[in-house]
Parts: structure tokens; sequence; C-alpha cells
């Protein structure tokens, strides 16, 4: 098995470091046997080949069973031309693998449940599991654009779409990932006021018909979807839904959890592809460099490549349990809520500390 690490700006190869410790004691004492690769993106890849995405590194992503990446951007790159921003680099290998779905857990560890704005009660355990639908929907759709009418004034504009095969491939994933969790899945749109809303629904309905009665399914509004995930998150397991609803119900849900610094979220593809698997969290430059930044995200990206891809789901389970463990004991990194018996670590103390519960 091959996971290609594209480590990119900021924080991004002070975490990916971490995930290689992590990697290296899966090899060493639970037989993992990753190959691990290196490559560039973003403003790195910019610096040295001149473009956020090189073609080779494209292949060599398309070449890995999975790939996993730091993150990009900085205020280095701030004024570089559109298509040469580091963000583009990571728009391109998307586009070029192909990944339409987005998955993003909102899971909540016991020993975090006080960093939450919810109360511990209504967070305690929580473990959803977002599919959101990626390269369709009002962000993609055309006609789009702004133009100025005939009185002067302006009209802006975008295009709501999802054709049946966009709503099955990415309700197919939600369905299959459920039979591996609680076996529910919550469909979100608002059929009630738009007709792709429409379609969606009956489309999921018609696809649960025909080949999941084995998976509970549920329709919510989008509205009513974000007002359930502030009064009682732990109804959930799995959440469907498009690319705009997604995006902002994801990250409500993601701040349930307390820190951007937990948070890890996978984009795949068809299957056979390789899928991109990276922390939620940006390069954040106010502490590049300093040692400081919180690699959990980046191993809990890990977890979910061993889950979802590399086949080695006891792993993933392992991965999880140990960063778990970690924060039982007290690890905290900064920008996690400290509290009584906590001790502060750095970015290579939490890594080590996370790798030596994996070896014991
Ligand atoms: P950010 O996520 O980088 O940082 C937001 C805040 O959270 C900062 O205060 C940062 O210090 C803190 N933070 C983030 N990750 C952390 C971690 N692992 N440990 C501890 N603290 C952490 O978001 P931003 O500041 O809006 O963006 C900075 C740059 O990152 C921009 O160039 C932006 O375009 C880029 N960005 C990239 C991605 C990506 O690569 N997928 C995602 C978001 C933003």
């Amino acid at each position: 098995m091959k996971l290609l690490l594209l480590p990119g700006d900021g924080i991004g190869p002070e975490v990916l470091a971490e995930v290689r410790r992590v990697i290296d004691g899966l090899n060493a004492h639970h037989g993992l046997g990753l190959n691990v690769e290196n490559g560039d993106i973003g403003g790195a890849s910019l610096d040295r080949h001149g473009t956020p995405l090189a073609p080779h590194v494209l292949e060599m992503a398309k070449a890995s069973d999975a790939v996993l990446m730091g993150a990009v951007g900085g205020p280095k790159w701030q004024g570089v031309s559109y298509e040469l921003r580091p963000e583009q680099g990571l728009l391109n290998l998307r586009k070029g693998l192909g990944l339409y779905a987005n998955l993003r857990p909102a899971l909540c560890f016991p020993a975090l449940a006080d960093a939450s704005t919810l109360k511990r009660e209504v967070i305690d355990g929580l473990d959803i599991l977002f599919v959101r639908e990626l390269i369709g929907g009002v962000y993609f759709g055309e006609p789009r654009g702004i133009e100025t009418l005939p009185d002067g004034t302006k009209r802006g504009f975008n295009t709501q779409s999802y054709t049946t095969p966009e709503i099955e491939r990415v309700a197919r994933m939600a369905f299959d990932l459920a039979r591996q969790r609680e076996g529910r899945v919550c469909s979100v749109e608002k059929a009630n006021v738009m007709e792709s809303g429409l379609l969606w629904r009956e489309t999921v309905t018609a696809l649960h018909a025909r080949d999941y009665g084995d998976v509970a399914l549920s329709h919510m509004y989008a509205d009513n979807c974000a007002m359930q995930l502030v009064r009682d998150p732990r109804q959930f397991d799995v959440i469907l839904t498009d690319n705009l609803f997604g995006d902002i119900l994801s990250d409500a849900a993601a701040m349930l959890t307390g820190s951007l610094g937990m948070l890890p979220s996978a984009a795949l593809g068809e299957p056979g592809m390789p899928g991109l698997y990276e922390p939620i969290h940006g390069s954040a430059p106010d502490i590049a460099g300093k040692g400081i930044a919180n690699p959990c995200a980046a191993i809990l990206s890990l977890a979910m490549a061993l889950r979802y891809q590399l086949g080695r789901p006891d792993l993933a389970d392992l991965t999880e349990k140990a960063v778990s463990d970690v924060l039982d004991a007290g690890y905290r990194t900064g920008d996690l809520l400290g509290g009584e018996d906590t001790r502060l670590v750095g970015t290579e103390g939490m890594g080590r500390a996370i790798t030596e519960r994996l070896s014991a």
C-alpha cells in the first residue's frame, strides 16, 4: 500500500511530521506495511515548481492508494494571480482525482466535552458523519455571474442544479458508510421550496427502496437540521446533504466539538481512486514554525484513510483510541481548553504521546 503525503504550507509540514511518526509506529508494531512518498502542493509547490500542483505530483497521487494533505496557503502568496494561488492546488487535486463526496465526522472526545459551547450532557459521546456532495450544486452550476440591468443596477445569480446520477453516487456512499456505523441516514435538503431538493429527496428515496432496505432512512429540511444540531445533535448517525447545506451544517457541527485542531476530513471519488484525507484547519500562519500546532486532526485523518481506503479499520480504531487515551491522560496542545490535571505539550509532544500509546 502506498500513501502520498503532501505537507503543503504553514503548520502542514509540522502536523504531517507527527503523522509520519504514527505511521512508523504502526508499521513497526502492527504490521501495517504502508509505504510513504512525499510531494509538494500549494505555496511550497509554487516556490519550487512554479505551479501549486505540478503534473508529476498529480500522477503520483493517482498512483497511490490514498493521499494525505497538511494545509495550503499563507500571507506569502496572497498577491499571486488566481490560477497560481496555493488553494488552486487543492482544487486541482480534488478535480484531478474526481472526488465528489466530502466526509466530515463531528466527534466529541469525552475529555474535551467541556470545550464545547453546548452542555456536556448534550454533546458527550457525539458521533456524526456528514457526507456532503462536493463538486456539484450551486457552487458550480451554470449560468452564474453578475450582470448590469438596463436601469444600471446589478444582478448576481447562481444556479443550484443536480442530476440523478450526481445524487445517486453520493447517496450510495452515505448508505454504504451507514452500514459500517449505526445504519441510519438522514437526508437533508429543502424539498419544500426547491425543485433540486425535491429531485434529491425522490432520488434518495428510490435508491433506498431499491438497494438499501437494511438502512434506516429519514428526511429533514435543512433549516430544521440546523436547529436539531444545536438542540439534540446525538440523534444523528450519517447526514447526507448537498454542497451548500453541507458546507454550512458541517461547519456548525464541527464547532460543537470544540477545536479546529481535532477535526479530520476525507474526500472520496469512484471506488479504486485514491481519496484525499486532510485536517479541516488551514495553514495557521499565526502559529506556524512555533511547534505548538495540534497534530490530532492530521493523525485522525490518517485513521480515516486506514478505515475507508487502506483496509485496516482495526488500526483506525487503535489510532482513534490512542488519541482519546492521550486526551484522557491530560495531554493538551495550546488550542485545547486547559482544565485540571492537564499537561501542555507541543506538536511533537502530542505526536510522541500518541505513538507511544500505539506502540505499547
Ligand atoms: P486556519 O484554520 O489556518 O486558522 C484559524 C485559527 O485556528 C488560527 O488562530 C490558528 O492558529 C488556529 N488553528 C488552526 N489549526 C490549528 C491547529 N492544528 N492547532 C492549533 N491551532 C490551530 O484558518 P485561517 O487563518 O482562516 O487561514 C489561514 C490560511 O489557511 C489561509 O491562507 C487559508 O486560505 C488557508 N486555508 C487552507 C485550508 C486547507 O488547506 N484545506 C483550509 C482553510 C484555510
